[in-house]
């Protein structure tokens, strides 16, 4: 049975991420920061590991609740959004360090203690990212810090692939989705959203292998 591993599901596209790994007949591993999520995963039938990915603390107790898996897919789905403004305001420190901490450091994090399991199963590890942190185009400034981190965190993958090479690293842009961030106006469906996410993630082979992929399946360029 594939072992499949979620971080940051909560709520949202990673609690959806969960449900349609289950459906699908495997075993779920899934991560929640408080007691709501983790008892949401749990009545889903996954097993789950408290986790804040901002916190180094909580980041290294995953070394030993995982030893000897071996994960066949992971996902780093965990993020903020920060406060909507643009580059007329300076984020204040705190806001910057929420931001950055779940959306960049948590990865930074992360990596290294379950890209050797994701190698163990020559598996795949998707990281939620956004088109608003692509830098070729970019079509305002409003979350300004948002694009930033997400900017940063399209870096952190695609450089630390190169240390994981038995392992398919990509990032994934789920759309403009209607979770809590996505707010209700947002285009499309959360089960639509995963439904795709997972489709294109399975469909990556090696050629693939640090690319950044829109919600429909294509690759994004130039990012
Ligand atoms: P939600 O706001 O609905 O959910 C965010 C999830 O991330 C929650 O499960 C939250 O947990 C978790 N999380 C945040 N910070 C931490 C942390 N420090 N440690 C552990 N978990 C954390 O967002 P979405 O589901 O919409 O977004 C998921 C991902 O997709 C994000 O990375 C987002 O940037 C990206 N994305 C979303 C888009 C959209 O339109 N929705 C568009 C583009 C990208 P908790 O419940 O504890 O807060």
């Amino acid at each position: 049975m594939p072992t499949t591993l979620i971080l940051g599901a909560s709520r949202g596209i990673g609690l959806e991420l969960a449900r349609q790994h289950l459906a699908a007949g495997e075993r779920v591993i899934a991560t929640a920061r408080g007691d709501e999520g983790l008892a949401a995963l749990r009545a889903l039938g996954a097993e789950v590991l408290r986790l804040d990915v901002a916190d180094p603390a909580s980041v290294s107790g995953l070394s030993w609740q995982l030893e000897g898996e071996k994960i066949d897919t992971a996902w780093y789905v965990a993020g903020v959004m920060c406060r909507r403004t643009d580059a007329r305001l300076p984020p204040a420190r705190l806001e910057f360090d929420r931001v950055m901490h779940s959306n960049v450091l948590g990865a930074m994090q992360v990596i290294p203690l379950v890209a050797p399991l994701v190698e163990a199963a020559h598996g795949r590890f998707g990281f939620l990212s956004s088109t608003m942190g692509r830098i070729t185009e970019v079509s305002g400034s409003n979350a300004w810090l948002y694009r930033t981190s997400k900017a940063a965190l399209n870096m952190a993958v695609a450089s630390a692939r190169h240390s994981y090479p038995k392992a398919l690293f990509v990032l994934l842009h789920p759309g403009w989705v209607r979770t809590d961030m996505g707010g209700p106006q947002a285009a499309v469906a959360v089960s639509d959203s995963v439904t795709r996410l997972r489709a294109t993630l399975a469909s990556t082979l090696p050629h693939d292998n640090g690319a950044f992929f829109d919600h429909d399946g294509s690759r994004v360029a130039g990012w």
